[in-house]
């Protein structure tokens, strides 16, 4: 049986040096495919993509390997001006959902990383779509790519050309409210639209943590300081809190920003609200938290997407206070964003406020509340799905 030509993007630059060593040619070809991949942003084994190759080596390329860039099939704009949805379709024509969020000084990719995802929140999109399969590293890696192709190609479009306010700036700094504390990265007035992307929330489609070596595989790839050079302190994931995987992560010591969605302070609430976190006991995965701080010596975001009556009082936000105590945490309130498969209300500014105000002041904790974007076109926290998929 023949083997599936290897795809590019899923080979570190290491693999792709020994690949090209097993075909007995010269390294030399491959820093130059490398080049093409993530300096030049190729999509396509082309002469065009692929400038600076000898026509033998660029066969043999053909031949023995392949580039699986998603094609778009649908982009679409917000009206915030800040966020662009990509309707991405993979190779077995299944689609996923990737975001590009830009302002001034800061593009920020939201990634997929499963199609679907089978943990089956009963508020989120995806998880009411169900999982239908994991992404491969390349996949993954292709979004990025796929991204900093855009910026390349459209420094200036539409995205971003408002983002001077201070008022809006002040809005996509709590957006990504993870950052808050990173005073270095904050937007800077007037600053001139950023070319690259700087940013990646693996956040979109799925569970990272459910497809963990992929996921890895492509952010080791993206960090390669001869590619894409994605600082590891600019990549975020999040994890419905898939126990074996946060042990993992911290045995690894890869220094991403790890965010944990909790959703509810007790084991039978989260079960209500997360039905795939059942087999993770909440003692369970706060242990798991607590071994990956004290290991990694890092803080955990931990994310609570506020639903109107049903885990906003006060009372559940000292439940959360008190879970977290002692733990290096930051906590992110996300009012719920619609979904067609679930009824619930996002919880209203003044319980919101309330809620943040009991974390802050009783129990020490530093609390942002993300605001909402890309809900007109579905592109907010939990609101990626794909019909067709
Ligand atoms: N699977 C991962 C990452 C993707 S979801 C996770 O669950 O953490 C990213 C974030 O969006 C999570 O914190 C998730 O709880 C939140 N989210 C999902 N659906 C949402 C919705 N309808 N409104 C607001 N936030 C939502
Ligand atoms: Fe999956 Fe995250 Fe959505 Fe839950 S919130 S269904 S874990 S993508």
């Amino acid at each position: 049986m023949e083997e599936t030509p290897v795809n590019l993007h899923d080979l570190t630059r290491n693999e792709l040096r020994l690949l090209f060593a097993r075909w007995g040619l010269a390294t030399v070809h491959a820093v130059t495919v490398w080049n093409r991949l993530y300096l030049g942003l190729a999509t396509a084994i082309t002469e065009k993509e692929m400038p600076g190759l000898p026509p033998r080596i660029l066969d043999r390329l053909a031949a023995g390997a392949r580039l699986t860039s998603p094609g778009v099939a649908l982009a679409t704009d917000s009206t915030d001006g800040f966020t662009r949805k990509y309707l991405l379709a993979l190779e077995d024509g299944r689609k996923i959902e990737t975001v590009l969020m830009r302002y001034s000084g800061r593009v920020t990719a939201c990634v997929s990383s499963q199609a679907g995802c089978a943990m089956g929140c009963v508020f989120c999109a995806t998880g009411q779509m169900g999982f239908t399969r994991h992404l491969a590293a390349g996949e993954i890696v292709a979004q990025a790519v796929h991204v900093a192709r855009a910026l390349r190609a459209a420094p200036s479009d539409s995205i971003g050309s408002s983002a001077g306010s201070p008022e809006l700036r002040h809005v996509l700094s709590d957006k990504l409210g993870e950052r808050r504390g990173d005073r270095a990265d904050q937007p800077k007035a007037g600053a001139a639209p950023d070319r690259r992307l700087r940013n990646i929330v693996l956040m979109g489609m799925g569970e990272p943590l459910h497809n963990y070596d992929a996921v890895m595989r492509a952010v080791d790839i993206l960090r390669d300081p001869a590619g894409l050079a994605l600082a590891a302190e600019r990549i975020t994931l999040s994890t419905v809190g898939v126990v074996p995987g946060i042990l993992r992560l911290a045995r690894e010591g890869r220094p991403l920003h790890l965010a944990v969605s909790l959703h509810a302070a007790t084991q039978e609430g989260r079960a209500a609200l997360i039905p795939g976190a059942r087999r993770w006991p909440l003692d369970e995965l706060m242990a798991a938290c607590r071994a990956y701080s004290e290991s990694t010596g890092r803080r955990i975001f931990y994310e609570w997407t506020l639903i109107a009556g049903r885990n906003d009082s006060p009372e559940e936000a000292r439940q959360l206070g008190r879970l977290l105590r002692g733990l290096p945490a930051q906590v992110n309130l996300i009012p719920l964003n619609p979904t067609v498969g679930y009824e619930g209300e996002p919880t209203r500014a003044e319980p919101v406020r309330l809620f943040q105000s009991v974390l802050r002041e009783e129990f020490g904790l530093p609390c942002t509340v993300r605001q909402r974007r890309g809900i007109d076109i579905s592109a907010g926290c939990g609101q990626l799905a794909v019909n067709a998929a």
